[in-house]
């Protein structure tokens, strides 16, 4: 395994901005901690009970961010410990978040997701939902939630005119929100195949897996 090598690689190529999250879903504690002894402290997961047996077994300044399609049932597992929750997509789960951000006495940091892809498969506010919802002063109403920033998929495809497209539509969005009272600086997209991309449209924080891991051997969803 060279997951050293590929985590200094990719951080030598980034600016130091940029927040290289390494997306470890289906690898093991062993090859988390290669990355860990190479200095890499922030990690991503999609499935809860594999998140949770992970906090449990692994060093406990790792900072773990939850990235998949969380349900709202699920929130009290990774509600003790998640350092940042990147896909919230809907008012329900974010209330949700905030409740059990409360009960464990903590302030949660969340970023919404918003659907920039063109398939429709894949999770997320639409802008003029995201605009409303900022807007109607909801957010304000949780105070164990503090919502930082947007994240985003872009399309499955190779064309990279799409995919930057996609890209410059969130950080644009992101932009025309400067007066908002509350900092949503935070931008998460771009993975193995178009972080490049994304850092040069806008991207502060870049969740990468297969190039640093190696291909998962199965795909759960
Ligand atoms: C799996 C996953 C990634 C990482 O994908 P790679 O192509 O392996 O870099 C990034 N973001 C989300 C939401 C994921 O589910």
């Amino acid at each position: 395994m060279a997951i050293k090598e590929n985590i200094l690689n990719i951080r030598s190529s980034i600016p130091d901005y940029v927040t290289l999250i390494a997306v470890s879903k289906t690898k093991p504690n062993e090859a988390i901690l290669e990355a860990y002894e190479a200095g890499q402290k922030d990690f991503g997961e999609n499935y809860v009970q594999e998140l949770v047996d992970k906090y449990g077994q692994l060093p406990k300044d790792i900072h773990w961010h939850y990235i998949g399609h969380l349900q709202s049932n699920k929130v009290k597992f990774i509600a003790p410990f998640v350092h940042l929750i990147h896909g919230i997509d809907s008012l329900k789960l974010l209330q949700q978040v905030n409740k059990q951000a409360q009960k464990n006495n903590r302030v949660i940091n969340c970023l919404l997701q918003i659907h920039i892809a063109q398939e429709e498969t894949k999770f997320g506010f639409d802008l003029k939902e995201c605009l409303e919802l900022l807007k109607s002063g909801e957010l304000q109403q949780l105070a164990n939630v503090n919502v930082i920033g947007f994240m985003g998929m872009a399309s499955n495809t190779s064309d990279e005119t799409q995919i930057r497209k996609e890209f410059h539509a969130l950080n644009e969005f992101q932009k025309s929100l400067v007066t908002n009272k509350h900092p949503l600086n935070v931008l998460s997209f771009g993975m193995s195949s178009d972080y490049k991309i994304a850092i040069e449209e806008g991207s502060t924080m870049i969740r990468v897996g297969s190039i640093i891991f190696g291909e998962r051997e199965y795909r759960k969803q």
